[in-house]
């Protein structure tokens, strides 16, 4: 809304006051400095009058005093008789002159300018009239002087005329005038100062308004500007800290005025927004927390069949005591197969369950990662000569390469990569494996097929999740989700996976990891050979607590088959557990974690509390596979963590490794 009174028109009217105020004062100077010098020239033409009127006076007593001489010295003085009475005629002009110019200097107004002209209306009478005397006098002397009468006759008759010279009044009109003019001078003296006096006061009283107006604006600056600003900044500094418990003061009609009711506005809508955000946060959370108890229940419940499935099936193919027949092997192998295909689809589903719910953590090493490709390359021959592909690394001249990864995860990346790359091949293609130096630090594997290639369209969608742009997908095991999960992992692995393609030729995929420089000390600790039994196997007791029969007696076979030295008692539930760990004292103990009444988790908190149980190794076998779960276990201090499905060679390798 635009303020009737806004800061913009109040500025103007300061602004207006100050510039009038100035103006006024600038003009009323300038007046009175020329009215101050017209009375100044005017006292001038007083001051000259006077000296004229003087001169006049002077000349008219010189010339009766020389008739005098005259008449009593002899006629040689005459010539200088008549030069005075010129001079005389000749100040009397002037005077007249000077009376008349007056009116032309000292212009006032109309009023002023009427007196004036009476003034010398009076002033010119009063001379023609003491030159008219003058000049009879003068007449008269001359009359005298020059008559044929004898020279006593004619001083008696200038004597006669000398006091009626002096009865007459002109030399009193001459000094009456210089009497009238010296009193103009003092008038004019007075009005000079009056003005001096009205200029003071009038530059006291635009000294008094101005710093009456600044006064008022600077009050007005300070309450109506700089406060407000001063309001605003710490409010936004408020809203900064997410404190919105404020009211500005919005008491002035103008754009502060306006403003401060915007920020009390803004203050009041975030307030609502934070509220509404924390309460759909607070929802997702919830959501989410379900989401994923659904998920590692689900993953929990799908993996424990699983287990039964997987692990008697190896079980069947390893064992040398019952030979299986050709077809038989053949069974198994698809059961096997079908049953890892359906593994790593749970394991897939679970981990875009976590990256979605930002659960998914990683461990970073410093690690060699060429063992790391090397493992997927030999795991991955089978399937590629399956479909005659060549599969080929190319060496590194280094020998080793160490770089900054999680080694599980990377592992898992490599393995979508190669395997993709055997799925989307063409019969007896190519797949070649190298390793690139970058010149930022990073180290790149790529992966080269010959394969169909990926079309220009559908390049942007390779990532995306559950989409598959192969054109021969749907006959080709697949979800879509692989190479969304790689693309997360490799990110929180600060790297970078990309590829380049051209359909009908081949794909080159890529992975960009940091390299690292802190070479670690290598383990010289060779691989056993998981399913040869150790040559000086001890008998050892090892006690499973797990409530599914299946399970048991699935780790029983293998203990049968592989490690007849182990002895293997179990336990339905925790509170047994625990009992027979007291009485038994076995050498290790599995723990399964979804127990009923007490949890694997509860129970191994409760043997840490025993003195004569709590240094027996306990590894945690379980189908939950969360990230979460495994590293919350280990930092409890479980010795190992394994999950179900069992994996054998592996189960038996870390349980080797206990009585090294
Ligand atoms: P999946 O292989 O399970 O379908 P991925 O996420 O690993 O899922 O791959 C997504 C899609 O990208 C695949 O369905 C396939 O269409 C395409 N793709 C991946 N790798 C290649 C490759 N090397 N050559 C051609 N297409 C590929």
């Amino acid at each position: 809304m635009k303020p009737k009174f806004g800061i913009r028109k109040k500025f103007l009217i300061i602004f207006a006051g100050i510039f009038l105020s100035v103006l006024s004062l600038s003009a009323i100077i300038l007046h009175t400095f020329s009215s101050v010098n017209k009375h100044e020239e005017r006292r001038g033409f007083s001051y000259s009058q006077i000296e004229i009127s003087e001169k006049i006076l002077t000349l008219g007593n010189t010339l009766i005093v020389g008739f005098g001489d005259v008449l009593h010295g002899g006629i040689e003085d005459k010539e200088e008789i008549i030069e005075t009475h010129n001079e005389t005629l000749e100040m009397i002009e002037k005077y007249k002159s000077v009376i008349s110019s007056e009116q032309t200097y000292v212009q006032e107004d109309e009023e002023e300018e009427d007196e004036e002209e009476e003034d010398e209306e009076e002033e010119l009478d009063e001379i023609n009239h003491v030159l008219s005397v003058y000049m009879s006098h003068y007449t008269k002397l001359k009359s005298i002087l020059s008559s044929r009468n004898s020279a006593i006759e004619k001083k008696t008759e200038f004597r006669n005329y000398k006091e009626t010279i002096f009865e007459d009044s002109w030399p009193i009109l001459i000094r009456q005038m210089i009497e009238g003019e010296l009193a103009e001078v003092r008038l004019v003296d007075r009005k000079i100062k009056a003005e001096f006096a009205f200029i003071e006061l009038l530059a006291w009283v635009s000294i008094a308004i101005t710093l009456l107006i600044f006064s008022l604006a600077y009050r007005w600056i300070l309450t109506g500007v700089t406060e407000p600003i001063e309001e605003f900044i710490s409010a936004t500094n408020k809203i900064a800290k997410d404190q919105y418990d404020f009211e500005l003061k919005n008491s002035q009609n103008d754009e502060i005025g306006n403003l401060s009711s915007a920020i009390n506005h803004m203050a009041q809508e975030l307030k609502n927004s934070k509220k509404n955000l924390l309460q759909s946060k607070e929802f997702a959370e919830k959501a989410n927390q379900a989401k994923s108890e659904f998920m590692a229940r689900m993953s929990h419940e799908l993996r424990t069949p699983m287990n039964a499935i997987l692990g008697f099936t190896q079980l069947m193919q390893l064992d040398p005591k019952n030979e299986l027949n050709k077809s038989q092997k053949k069974n198994l192998e698809t059961i096997l197969s079908a049953g890892n295909h359906l593994l790593i689809l749970i394991n897939e589903v679970l981990d875009i369950s976590a990256i979605e719910s930002g659960n998914l953590g990683i461990s970073i090493e410093t690690i060699d990662i060429i063992p790391i490709v090397d493992d997927v390359i030999s795991i991955s021959k089978t399937m590629a000569n399956k479909n005659g592909i060549s599969l080929e690394c190319q060496t590194i001249l280094e020998g080793s390469c160490f770089a900054e990864v999680d080694p599980l995860r990377f592992k898992q990346v490599v393995l979508n990569l190669v395997s993709n790359a055997i799925k989307y091949n063409k019969p007896n293609g190519s797949i070649v494996v190298s390793y690139e130096k970058q010149n930022n630090g990073m180290m790149r594997l790529g992966i080269k097929d010959t394969g169909h290639g990926i079309p220009e369209n559908k390049k942007e969608l390779v990532f995306q999740p559950f989409e598959r742009v192969d054109i021969e997908s749907e006959f080709i095991e697949g979800t879509g989700i692989g190479l969304t999960i790689s693309q997360q992992l490799i990110q929180l692995m600060k790297g970078e996976i990309g590829f380049e393609s051209t359909f009908g030729e081949g794909s080159f995929f890529y992975v960009d990891v940091p390299m690292s420089t802190n070479i670690p000390i290598p383990d010289n600790t060779e691989e056993i050979s998981s399913l040869v039994p150790p040559a000086n196997a001890n008998a050892k007791t090892i006690l499973y607590v797990e409530d599914i029969p299946g399970n048991v007696a699935l780790v029983k076979q293998i203990f049968n088959q592989r490690r007849p030295n182990l002895i293997l008692i179990s336990a339905p539930n925790a509170i047994e557990g625990i009992e027979i760990a007291q009485t038994q004292i076995p050498d290790l103990i599995l723990m399964d974690i979804h127990l009923p009444e007490m949890d694997g988790i509860e129970a191994f908190k409760k043997l840490q509390e025993i003195e004569k149980v709590k240094n027996i190794p306990v590894f945690a076998l379980t189908a939950g596979a969360m990230d979460s779960d495994i590293k919350r276990a280990m930092k409890l201090g479980f010795k190992d963590y394994i999950t179900k499905p069992i994996d054998v060679p592996k189960f038996l390798t870390a349980i080797d490794k206990i009585w090294e």
